[in-house]
């Protein structure tokens, strides 16, 4: 009974989105230092681990499939990798096959692959009983990406160093999230090499986002959102401010562009406005993918 029952396992990994982005620095290896608030969303990619059985010649197997044809299914996947490296610590000899639901919008500035990442280290530890706690988990995550601690952690945080210094934050005030990817593909390499770090002249007030935050007050929250990364994207791709005002016209509290991008989201008050802004958005042809969701729990089961 009991191996039955852990024949498989469902993982969910939510996506991000950035509430304040700040460069702090160009370091000399090429990094840019952050300070970053991120905000889980409840969007997620349905993760399923399928325990196949033992491999015939002793060594450890992971097969991939996914919705999206254009995704990875071999060890460049970022889900391949967090398996491979936990059945590598652990010495597990098992075949096993991780089916990926994607919904994230890919390269998009909502850390769809760390989330992926993340949410199969977690399956895996609790598939096998491992023991790993968070934190475990976390400082095993950075070496897959600055980003997977963080979808390990979850909730609202604040993100340093390269993204893997985390403190949390309080919850945001309940909203509504409304996310639109316009039709255009931005490489973050691209965005990161086109800032100039020494240069930026309006760095967010990320402090001042954080005391917001904690005194749960969305008008000032809202009001000292800003990321750095936006005045380069919005730059080269107008569509992206278009959006961003067409949210604020539709009643959004707040709306900013995630992360490199080019997903924009817009925070809503109500679900009323929050649904007529999805609805205008789903048949407004510069956008490729729309979605209406919230400030979600992190990787429970489904
Ligand atoms: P970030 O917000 O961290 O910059 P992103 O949203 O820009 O992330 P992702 O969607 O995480 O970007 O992935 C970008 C690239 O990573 C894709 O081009 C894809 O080929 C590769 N990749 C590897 N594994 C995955 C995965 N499980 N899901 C999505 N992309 C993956």
């Amino acid at each position: 009974m009991e191996e039955k029952r852990y024949d498989h396992i469902r993982v969910r990994a939510h996506g991000k989105i950035n509430l304040g982005l700040d460069v702090v620095r160009k370091r000399e290896d090429g990094y840019h230092e952050v300070r970053m608030i991120m905000q889980q969303v409840g969007l997620y990619d349905g993760i399923e681990i399928l325990r196949m059985g033992r491999t015939s010649d002793g060594e450890r197997k992971i097969t991939i499939e996914t919705n999206l044809r254009y995704l990875p299914v071999n060890e460049n996947n970022l889900a391949y990798k967090a398996a491979d490296l936990l059945m590598e610590e652990f010495g597990i000899k098992d075949q096993i096959h991780i089916k990926i639901r994607k919904l994230i919008p890919v390269a998009a500035g909502m850390a769809g692959g760390s989330s992926d990442c993340a949410a199969v280290m977690q399956g895996i530890n609790r598939f096998y009983r491992l023991g790993l706690k968070k934190r475990d988990l976390m400082e095993r995550g950075v070496k897959l990406g600055a980003d997977v601690p963080y979808c390990v952690m979850g909730g609202t945080a604040l993100a340093e160093g390269i993204g893997e210094i985390l403190t949390p934050v309080r919850s945001i005030p309940p909203v509504y999230i409304v996310l639109a990817k316009p039709g255009i593909n931005v490489s973050t390499k691209m965005v990161y090499g086109a800032l100039k770090a020494d240069e930026i002249e309006h760095h967010p007030d990320i402090d001042g986002l954080i005391g917001e935050i904690e005194a749960g007050n969305l008008k000032g929250m809202v009001s000292k959102m800003g990321n750095v990364l936006a005045d380069v994207t919005e730059g080269l791709y107008p569509i992206i401010r278009q959006i961003k005002e067409e949210m604020i016209r539709m009643g959004a509290a707040g709306a900013m562009m995630s992360g490199s991008g080019p997903t924009v989201f817009g925070l809503f008050e109500t679900e009323e406005k929050a649904r007529e802004a999805y609805a205008a958005l789903k048949t407004d042809s510069r956008c490729r993918q729309v979605f209406i969701t919230d400030g979600g729990m992190a990787h429970e089961r489904y």
